[in-house]
């Protein structure tokens, strides 16, 4: 290796340390920070948010890229090859990023993410709404310094999560996949409501965690190598070292503390997945956003709301809940899972519905970061799209656009990155269920082996090596598209519903 490839290798090593200290801050801030701390860690992420920029765009990066990328022994080798292609796209999207934005987005987003989280709490949206509007116009800067002559503003934040995706492509994609969605639903509404009874059944915390904790394991989460806490909002971060995984509890929802676990658990066996001794350089790192998203949701929904899965798990689920399973089986916790009901909340919503959540706020992140929509007539607007396309009438701003977090923390382009994790996930589970020869019997013992072990070697261990859309032909042997999760879904709750 030439030593300007090897000098490249440890500054990005070194960089990737101060982005895993931030990962750190930030979950410690989501989790176990005191409220009385938060200005001053406002301030130590946007310090580090500085620092990393500016590592990011050092001059002699720009020069041990232009050296390493003319040595036709690197060009020769797979693994640089792919690097060096991953450091160049992520210095020519810093180096558009002026220093003081950077400061002035992480500053800013540390302190919305706060106001948001009251606002939320108090249900008044006049309260956030300054940051939202301050946000709005700090990204639509970040896209204007990002996007090539004539690239809309939110395909080039978009960019950012799912490296080659746009709005236009997303928009040919989700339009038909809507339609499908909408028209099941209403096919759904006519089948018999499976009862979902255990759905509401007590069950105390230390339980629930012993029971969730039990699968996740069996998943083959490594904690020697990662830790579960609790957050309002369950999510998943990986310090370079170890990965942190959230959950929530519900003392009357056990599902739901089982699918946020399985979901993050997903994210989480992505991470530990990545090759360590890549670890720093763009083949260490996870593929794109929408990728991540599959990992989790193919856990979540693909085993954890599958019928083989609840036959393996009823057992587990008797030992650690006890009273709870009293007059249910494998069976109705199964149908009990996938009830499908069209709801305000989309982190709670289920598999055939929560589409149409992402494609709301795909619709008006664009429009606003166009300029077509004001902060003020968001609510409005977020109300008559949910009307439309759930048929649901949200009664206050905390059920209805306060909900999420990502505004709030700069995340603009990145939700239908959710949408295209659920199709990649059908695509891959389809593309495993040949492979493996049928997971159905697999999870049916327990065996979760093969499948994390397939994922491990078609996707996880790759890195950045592919952008998605590629990585999608390479795995499934085909350009991404909704026909597996469509027939994903069908197939399921037809059986479910007893439509067939
Ligand atoms: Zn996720």
């Amino acid at each position: 290796m030439t030593s300007a490839y090897t000098d490249l290798v440890a500054h990005h090593q070194e960089t990737a340390l101060l982005a895993g200290t931030s990962a750190l801050l930030a979950w410690d801030q989501e989790t176990y920070m005191p409220s009385g701390a938060g200005e001053v860690r406002a301030r130590q992420l946007a310090l580090l948010a500085k620092l990393h920029h500016e590592r990011a765009t050092d001059a002699r990066v720009r020069d041990w890229l232009a050296t390493a990328g003319a040595d036709a022994r690197l060009a020769a080798d797979p693994d640089a090859a792919a690097n060096l292609r991953g450091m160049q796209r992520d210095f020519d999207r810093a180096t558009r990023l002026p220093s003081s934005l950077v400061t002035e987005l992480a500053e800013t987003e540390s302190r919305a993410q706060q106001a948001w989280a009251e606002a939320r709490a108090q249900n008044t949206f006049h309260k956030f709404r300054p940051w939202l509007d301050r946000l709005l116009h700090l990204q639509q800067q970040k896209a204007d310094c990002l996007r090539r002559p004539g690239q809309d503003r939110w395909d080039a934040l978009a960019d950012l999560y799912e490296p080659g995706m746009c709005g236009q492509d997303l928009e040919a994609l989700f339009a038909p996949l809507r339609q499908r969605l909408v028209a099941l639903h209403e096919r759904l509404r006519a089948g018999s409501r499976p009862d979902d009874s255990f759905v509401r059944v007590p069950v105390d915390e230390p339980r629930q965690e012993a029971f969730v904790r039990a699968v996740v394991t069996k998943m083959g989460f490594d904690f020697t190598r990662g830790r579960i806490d609790r957050s309002a909002h369950p999510f998943c971060t990986s310090t370079g070292g170890d990965v942190r995984l959230t959950t929530r509890f519900h003392r009357d929802n056990v599902l739901d503390a089982l699918g946020s676990t399985m979901h993050e658990g997903g994210h989480g066996l992505y991470e530990q997945g990545l090759e360590p001794r890549h670890r720093g350089t763009p083949l260490g790192e996870a593929a794109s956003l929408g990728i991540h998203e599959s990992q989790s949701r193919l856990w979540e929904n693909h085993v954890g709301r599958s019928a083989a899965f609840w036959q393996w798990c009823w057992p587990l689920a008797q030992q650690h809940l006890g009273d709870a399973c009293h007059g249910h089986d494998a069976g109705s916790v199964f149908r009990a899972a996938n009830c499908v009901r069209a709801s305000l909340i989309r982190v709670e919503a289920d598999e055939a519905t929560y589409d149409l959540h992402v494609m709301v706020r795909f619709e008006l992140e664009r429009a606003m970061l166009r300029g077509d929509l004001g902060v003020a007539e968001l609510p409005g607007q977020w109300n008559a799209l949910y009307e439309r396309y759930l048929g649901i009438v949200v009664p206050d701003d905390r059920r209805g656009c306060l909900q999420d977090v990502h505004w709030s923390c700069g995340l603009f382009g990145y939700f239908p990155t959710y949408t295209l994790g659920n199709l990649y996930a059908a695509q891959f589970a389809a593309a495993a269920d040949r492979e493996l020869g049928g997971l159905a019997p697999m999870l049916q013992r327990g065996d979760f082996e093969p499948l994390r072990e397939w994922l491990r070697r078609r996707i996880h261990q790759h890195g950045r090596r592919h952008d998605p859309a590629a990585l999608c032909r390479e795995v499934t042997g085909a350009p991404l598209s909704s026909a597996a999760f469509l027939r994903h879904l069908e197939d399921k709750f037809t059986t479910v519903y007893g439509l067939c």
